[in-house]
This record gives structure tokens, C-alpha cells and sequence, in this order.
């Protein structure tokens, strides 16, 4: 049996092509494909400037589908939906023995150091199938770029006295913000965007929200926090001008959190740094019971995931609309309908 797949050749150049249905090896599991969310990560590698990546690449990580065949001596899966995983770790490593099994010294990403899901069907290793729990395919595709957010204020350890910045509003700063919204009530948000600003304010409630090139940016923060700046400050900008400027913002004693990465050095002054005593720390990808956390909490509908999703477009558009998908400004994010259209 054949499929399609979409493959990125270069950047910009994509191609569709006919392949074989994978071969499972041992501990496999067949899903078909139902959903792809478009991630920050395939917009950056399909405009060729993603760090350490390499083409020809298959992207897509954000994925959730339907078990359609599995290993003889495990049936329970069989047409159930499913989130995959998409981050394979070695469990053999330092940090994958500690559990860290997010930040293995050999992750290899599917969509982005191997071959991910814009296809119709992927093998993914039993391990890596997180059990729908009857959630649906949207919300399910949705769990990934959710844990990512969660692990980061899993990181941060919020109290309900702090005071919480977070900088970037793309889905992973939503996210954030959905979280850190039921450990406190003092967030501040901040993004370039004006766009994203008011539908932050609007969809999640937030009432500090302001744009990083207010010039009066500094002197609102202070007097909103009394002085004290943020306990927590949480990049997802990914962006190295906002970074440069995030330890400004942070109180003695904080915590600042970069769940965004960009591609070159940070350069911080040592002595802001020390006065505050400040904990520095990145936050990677999400673990297993990360994503299984926040599947339950998105089922108890603690947050509300369809937040997030602005775009639809079914796979079979993908060559000709996904740059005009990726280039809207109303886009938060976008989510690709794989095994949807008849045949
Ligand atoms: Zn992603
Ligand atoms: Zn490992």
C-alpha cells in the first residue's frame, strides 16, 4: 500500500511524492496521520534559517492520529486517538536515566533531526504513543506545543505571591500564560505584536499587557510590581533582543526561564546577574508525563486549547497554501487535516 508525504527539499521547496506505508520494526506502532500542527520550528526551517537543521527533511511534530495496526502481542490501541511523543531519547544517557528524558544527550526530534509527520502514515515506537483518553484530534495535536509551555512553569515553580512576566505571546507564550493563570494572578505579559497583545488580553483575561517597544515599558513594570520586578521571568520569544533586555525585568531572588532558543550568544551583565542572585534556566521540549498532564488538564478542561488554533488547511493544500498560511498575521497557529479528504 502506498501514501503521500510531503517532503521539504530546500528551503521554500517542498514536494509531494508517493512512498511505501513504513515497515514496522520491533515495538512499532502504525498511526495514520489526522493531524500536524504547523509549529514556529517548520516555519523557520521552511524559510531556511532553523539552527542545526538539514534537508531533505519530512517536518512535523505536533501530531495526533489513529493506531491502525501494532505489534500482535499489544491490541489495546487499536483505533484509539492518539498524541505521539515526537522527541526519541536514547534511555541510556545521563539525563534520559534521571528521567530527563526531554533533554537526552542524543534526542533526535522527529520533524526536525528525522523524518516527522507530514505524511499519511508514521511507525512510531510503542513508548511514544500518549492514549487520546477520548480527547479529539485537534486538541490532541495540540499537546505537544501545550507540554512545552508546561514544562517551562513546571520550571519556574510559580507561587501565588509571584509575579510573572512572560515575554512572547506565539503559542508556547499562550500556553505559558494559560498555565501560570492558575498559579497566580499577577501576570504581566509582554509582545511586539499588536495583534497578539489584544487577543491575549481578550481570550485569556490577561490585564497587564504591553508591547516591548513601549519606551515606558520599564517604568510601568516597576510601579505595577511596586518595584520588585518579576519573580519569574519566561522567555518564548525565542528572539535575542528581547532576551538581551529580560534580566531588566527580573526581581531579586527571580527565576528567568528561556523556553525560546535563538541562534546566537546572550551576553548579560555579570553583576545585574549576581546582585539578584539569579537562577537561570532553560526549559526543553516536555517529558512524558507532561504531555499526559496536560492532556488530563485540557479533558477537565482546566484550559481551553482552542485558543490556540486560528488556521485550518487540509493536507492535500499544503503545496500550494502553506506559505500564504505561514505569512498571515492573524496566525497563532495553524493545523494541517491529514486522511480527511476522500481519495
Ligand atoms: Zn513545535
Ligand atoms: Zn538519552
Amino acid at each position: 500500500m502506498s501514501m503521500n508525504q510531503i517532503i521539504l527539499l530546500n528551503p521554500f521547496k517542498f514536494e509531494k511524492r508517493k512512498m511505501d506505508i513504513p515497515i514496522l520494526l520491533e515495538g512499532e506502532i502504525l498511526v495514520q496521520i489526522k493531524r500536524i500542527g504547523i509549529c514556529g520550528t517548520d516555519i523557520h526551517a521552511f524559510h531556511g534559517n532553523q539552527p542545526f537543521f538539514s534537508y531533505p527533511r519530512i517536518l512535523g511534530h505536533e501530531l495526533s492520529g489513529i493506531v491502525v495496526d501494532e505489534n500482535s502481542n499489544n491490541k489495546d490501541l487499536l483505533g484509539e486517538s492518539v498524541a505521539i511523543l515526537p522527541y526519541l531519547s536514547c534511555g541510556k544517557c545521563n539525563s534520559c536515566l534521571r528521567g530527563k528524558t526531554n533533554c537526552c544527550a542524543n534526542l533526535k526530534v522527529m520533524g526536525v533531526h528525522v523524518d516527522g509527520g507530514f505524511c499519511e502514515y508514521i511507525a512510531v515506537p510503542q513508548t511514544n504513543i500518549i492514549d487520546g483518553n477520548g480527547l479529539n484530534l485537534d486538541f490532541l495535536a495540540l499537546v505537544e506545543p501545550l507540554s512545552i509551555s508546561y514544562h517551562g512553569i513546571i520550571r519556574a515553580d510559580i507561587s501565588e505571591k509571584d509575579w510573572v512576566i512572560v515575554f512572547g505571546t506565539g503559542p508556547i507564550g499562550i500556553g505559558a500564560l494559560m498555565f501560570a493563570k492558575s498559579k497566580t494572578d499577577k501576570i504581566i505579559l509582554i509582545d511586539v505584536n499588536e495583534h497578539r497583545i489584544t487577543f491575549c488580553q481578550h481570550k485569556l483575561g490577561i490585564f497587564y499587557a504591553f508591547n516591548g517597544d513601549d519606551i515606558e515599558l520599564y517604568e510601568k513594570i516597576k510601579n505595577i510590581t511596586n518595584g520588585n520586578f518579576g519573580d519569574i521571568v519566561l522567555d518564548a520569544t525565542g528572539n535575542k533582543k528581547a532576551m538581551q533586555q529580560q534580566l531588566n525585568y527580573l526581581g531579586h531572588g527571580g527565576k528567568w526561564i528561556l523556553i525560546g532558543l535563538q541562534k546566537e550568544e546572550l551576553n548579560i551583565s555579570h553583576p545585574e546577574f549576581h546582585k539578584r542572585e539569579a537562577t537561570l534556566m532553560s526549559s526543553r521540549n516536555a517529558t512524558k508525563e507532561d504531555f499526559q498532564k496536560v492532556l488530563n488538564k485540557i479533558n477537565d478542561k482546566k484550559i481551553d486549547a482552542s485558543i490556540l488554533m486560528s488556521h485550518t488547511l487540509f493536507f492535500e493544500e499544503v503545496m500550494d497554501h502553506f506559505l500564504e498560511t505561514i505569512k498571515d498575521s492573524n496566525l497563532i497557529k495553524g493545523i494541517i487535516k491529514v486522511n480527511e479528504l476522500e481519495k
